[in-house]
């Protein structure tokens, strides 16, 4: 059974608040009746059946520092039970700690970053922890053996020579192909900030950054991963620009298709 946790954390976000309200509206979908629990592929997607969710860590108002410990004290426990887990953030700076907990149990973990930015800023604001961020912290820390992002379409000079320096594997938006599917390697994580979608396809995300991938062009990634997945997030919904609920749904059936994925 695939463990699920939801992080409400949104103080490392550098322009919005929002993020931290993500995870109770994500089960809303599940519990308001206008989808049924189903992934494509026939699984019923259901708490106590296919996945056990343990609820919201108690973040609150932690400062950064501290919510990185209890962060990474949280996925390292759960990463005790032997099940894979699944985060629903929250913003993005919550994969840092993840990974950093992640690594402690897989030294060869391989990272697939779905993103319309890089999130590699070796210094942003002064936040070491900033959303714009993780990927360079995770990196420096070499809690990852490969790193492949895709969906990208913001790079600027900064984060192209950081991307370079660390070797990271570029599916750039502009040259978008599925190709990289039959380069991932196991054991795999995988990283979903929402606004890799289209802003048509998610508005309800803090940073719209338009030409990005179609839901299905997602949902088609997801379901033509060949390796196994020990963990995935879902970081960036942000309630507060949401639109009638359709980003919460996107993100409830995103949830769906990669906790069946990560079923195998
Ligand atoms: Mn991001
Ligand atoms: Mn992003």
């Amino acid at each position: 059974m695939i463990q699920v946790i939801g992080i409400p954390y949104d103080q490392n976000s550098s322009f919005l608040r929002g993020p931290a309200l993500a995870p109770a509206r994500i089960r809303l979908m599940d519990a308001g009746g206008s989808s049924n629990a189903f992934s494509e592929n026939g699984s019923e997607i259901m708490h106590g059946k296919t996945y056990w969710d343990r609820g919201d860590l108690p973040l609150h108002d932690q400062a950064p520092g501290l919510a990185y410990q209890t962060i990474k004290d949280a996925i390292t426990a759960a990463l005790q039970v032997g099940q894979p887990v699944l985060s629903l953030g929250g913003d993005h700076s919550i994969s840092f700690p993840i990974m950093a907990a992640f690594a402690g149990k897989y030294r060869d973990l391989n990272i697939l970053h779905l993103d319309a930015h890089a999130d590699l800023y070796e210094n942003f604001l002064d936040n070491p922890y900033s959303h714009a961020s993780p990927f360079a912290r995770i990196m420096e820390n070499h809690l990852a053996q490969s790193l492949t992002q895709v969906g990208i379409r913001t790079l600027n000079p900064h984060q192209k020579s950081q991307s370079d320096k660390y070797g990271i594997n570029r599916v750039e938006m502009k040259q978008f192909q599925f190709d990289f599917l039959q380069s991932l390697r196991a054991p795999l994580y995988i990283s979903v900030d929402l606004d890799v979608l289209d802003p048509a396809c998610a508005p309800g995300v803090s940073h719209h950054e338009p030409g990005g991938l179609t839901t299905r062009e997602l949902i088609h990634i997801i379901q033509h991963i060949r390796v196994p997945i020990v963990g995935a997030d879902i970081v960036e919904y942000n309630p507060a620009r949401d639109v009638n609920d359709m980003t919460a749904m996107v993100a409830y059936k995103l949830f769906k298709e990669l906790v069946a994925a990560m079923m195998g």
